[in-house]
């Protein structure tokens, strides 16, 4: 293949262009805000989800508490009718009296273990609660971070964004010089040679793939015309010849 070395010239700075590009949309996806957000937003997962259970702990609490004060009332309201009935004097046997009492003393430690009961549901209704708050409160705070490194990353990834609109326009108008066939040929190089198509005979070095060429490569290119696209026999890049060559 037939180039001008100009056009040959100009794949080093297409293959600059083209690293800087890599770099630049290696940079935005590195970002580091990415894998802080993803960490914000797996914690308040699972704070959504500790906030859903302890809810319904709490709605569990709330009926079970009100069941105990339900029994309770009955309780005390069973304890009011008997000591009514004791001391309105209805009951006469010492038989009746005896059990009545015996009674009154079982109802009243049967109300005092309910009401254990209720007040050790309302500990744990108080536990639930701190724990709900202090859950809200993380989210906040979450949510006001993510809004921080949301910010932090648009800016980062506004001015990757212009670098890399720059470095494209840039880009277009080398490559719109180039010839087709040439161009094509990069294009193929770099998709095979991981993204990079042409380097440059530095120093009689590739530096594309950093080997020196031997004695007879060398002699072989200085005997080239400088039109005659060269490739490195090592990578098989385009090789291009530059003042540094060494030759
Ligand atoms: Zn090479």
């Amino acid at each position: 293949m037939k180039a001008s070395s100009e056009a040959q010239l100009r794949l080093l700075e297409l293959a600059d262009l083209d690293a800087e590009l890599t770099r630049l949309d290696h940079r935005r996806r590195g970002l580091p805000e990415h894998a802080e957000l993803e960490r914000l937003e797996q914690r308040d997962a699972q704070l959504r989800d500790t906030l859903a259970s302890l809810e319904a702990e709490q709605g569990d609490l709330r009926r079970q508490q009100a069941k105990a004060e339900g029994d309770v009332d009955q309780v005390r309201v069973r304890i009011d009718r008997d000591r009514k009935r004791l001391d309105a004097g209805q009951v006469s046997s010492p038989r009746d009296l005896e059990t009545l009492q015996s009674e009154i003393a079982s109802l009243t430690r049967r109300q005092s273990d309910l009401e254990e009961i209720v007040l050790d549901i309302m500990e744990r209704r108080e536990g639930a609660e701190g724990r709900r708050e202090e859950a809200a409160a993380e989210r906040t705070e979450i949510s006001a971070a993510r809004e921080v490194v949301t910010a932090r990353r648009d800016a980062a990834l506004g001015e990757l964004g212009e670098q890399a609109g720059k470095a494209s326009d840039r880009r277009a108008a080398v490559a719109g010089e180039e010839p087709a066939d040439l161009l094509d040929l990069y294009r193929r190089m770099r998709e095979q040679h991981g993204g990079v198509g042409a380097a440059a005979l530095r120093r009689g070095r590739c530096e594309g793939c950093h080997l020196s060429l031997n004695t007879v490569d060398l002699n072989a290119i200085r005997a080239a015309d400088p039109d005659e696209v060269l490739r490195c026999e090592e990578c098989r890049r385009i090789l291009v010849r530059t003042a540094e060559s060494g030759l």
